[in-house]
């Protein structure tokens, strides 16, 4: 299964007060008030909220949407709030198109993008050779790089499509500028 991964756009500041974005969500309906049991490390897990199937918008002919875990423990929906130490976390799946060097445009292997986070150092297009900060490194739709982030787990890539009115909480709610994309 795949996931819609929400992260503050690049060069966003990341003081925002999470208390409020939380409760912004739990207002509308997105999460449930009370996080899941299965937290854990650096995620808080929470059940969809009433209103999950109003804000995230399900296309096509796309199964029954499973909001709650199966007898089997069959993947089913749920929402992390998730958290991690600088410079980040590589957000990236089997669909992943690589991101690119900001400068010369060529793209840049994930594997490397992720052994640069693991030694602490930064990316070096092996185009243009240039050592790039992080905010210089351009994703796109299926992938991206964050400290934190909101994940809409175990859902089919474009077929969810997050609605207006919860793109506008997450940004109201947060005070500072969103993009999302699918992994
Ligand atoms: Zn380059």
């Amino acid at each position: 299964m795949h996931s819609l991964v929400f992260c503050p756009e690049p060069g966003e500041l990341l003081e925002f007060n999470q208390g409020t974005l939380l409760a912004a969500l739990q207002q509308i309906g997105l999460i449930s008030n009370t996080p899941s049991s299965a937290s854990s490390g650096c995620a808080t897990d929470f059940p969809a909220g009433d209103r999950f199937l109003d804000l995230i918008i399900f296309m096509g002919c796309s199964p029954a949407v499973q909001l709650e875990p199966g007898a089997q423990g069959s993947a089913h929906c749920y929402i992390s709030l998730q958290q991690h130490p600088s410079p980040g976390q590589l957000y990236a799946g089997s669909q992943s198109r690589p991101a690119r060097c900001g400068l010369c445009k060529a793209p840049i292997e994930t594997s490397r993008l992720l052994g640069c986070i693991e030694k602490q150092r930064l990316p070096t297009c092996s185009q243009c050779q240039a050592e790039l900060n992080w905010s210089d490194v351009t994703w796109n739709k299926t992938i991206g790089m964050a400290r934190v982030a909101l994940v809409i787990n175990n859902i089919f890539p474009h077929e969810a499509v997050p609605a207006d009115e919860l793109i506008s909480t997450i940004k109201n709610g947060s005070g500072i500028n969103w993009r999302y994309f699918y992994i």
